[in-house]
């Protein structure tokens, strides 16, 4: 293999036909584009794929989608890694990647958004809360996320979602059984009765060494945090470090009754 650094010329290159990929894939969608289905025809499909691909691979489940939904279709990422993308976008380039942009997101994972837009056919949609950090500070006061933060999530993450989500059939998200017990019984399709689309869940057999496995055999970019004591990455106020040998979410709004932002519950 050719590990010699790239020429400024080829480096220019590369961004212009990454570029020009993007454009294309756009002209495309506008000339491709199809109403959204009902509710019911939607609800129909997700019950017949829960039970047909209950045993399916990944692999089977990414394709299935790609080929059900197409561009109707959105992937949910935190950016603390690029597998779950990575996974679909085999199937179909250029899908639109979900990324919330909280405004309280770690430097680390701001930097891993920005390096998927640049490398990836993929893409990325900023998910943008109504009010900015400054705004919310001035009508709830500051650090809302310390005194109430099912309510910052529900105004940072929960409504934003569900709003942008509202233009898709289907969504893909990226949640592991192992990671939570709160997500031990996740399928790999269901209907997503709250936000009323489609979900599926093409990674839920996986485990943590899975993913790293997958993301080291593809070169796909992983969030240096991770390797830093963050096995769950989230909201940098929200966020510690985990010990050896701590469940992997322990480090998500530690000490508080609280173990989910509300995207999955
Ligand atoms: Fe707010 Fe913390 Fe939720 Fe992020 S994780 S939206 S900072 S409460």
């Amino acid at each position: 293999m050719n590990t010699a650094p790239l020429t400024v010329g080829e480096q220019r290159e590369r961004v212009r036909s990454h570029d020009q990929g993007r454009s294309d894939n756009q002209a495309r969608r506008a000339s491709e584009s199809r109403s959204r289905r009902s509710d019911g025809e939607l609800r129909a499909i997700a019950d017949r794929a829960e039970l047909e691909l209950a045993d399916a691979s990944t692999d089977e489940v990414a394709a299935w989608a790609a080929h059900e939904f197409g561009d109707l279709m959105a992937v949910a990422c935190s950016m603390a890694d690029a597998v779950l993308p990575h996974v679909i976008a085999r199937h179909l380039p250029w899908v639109d990647v979900l990324f919330l942009a909280t405004g309280y997101h770690f430097a680390e994972t701001e930097g891993i958004r920005d390096a998927v837009e640049s490398s990836m056919q993929l893409t990325i949609v900023d998910v943008m809360p109504r009010l900015t950090v400054a705004e919310q500070d001035e009508k709830y006061g500051a650090r809302l996320h310390d005194r109430d933060p099912a309510l910052c999530c529900r105004l940072r993450k929960v409504e934003p979602l569900t709003e942008t989500l509202a233009g898709y059939e289907a969504w893909v998200t990226g949640v592991r059984r192992g990671e939570a017990l709160t997500r031990a019984d996740t399928p790999l399709v269901a209907w997503d009765d709250k936000n009323g689309l489609v979900k599926i869940n093409p990674l839920a057999a996986w485990s943590f060494d899975d993913l790293i496995a997958y993301a080291g055999a593809n070169d796909v970019i992983l969030n240096p945090l991770l390797n830093d004591g963050y096995p769950s990455i989230g909201c940098a106020p929200c966020t510690r470090r985990v010990a050896p040998g701590e469940d992997p979410r322990a480090g998500r709004w530690a000490g508080l009754d609280k173990t989910e932002c509300g995207l999955h519950t």
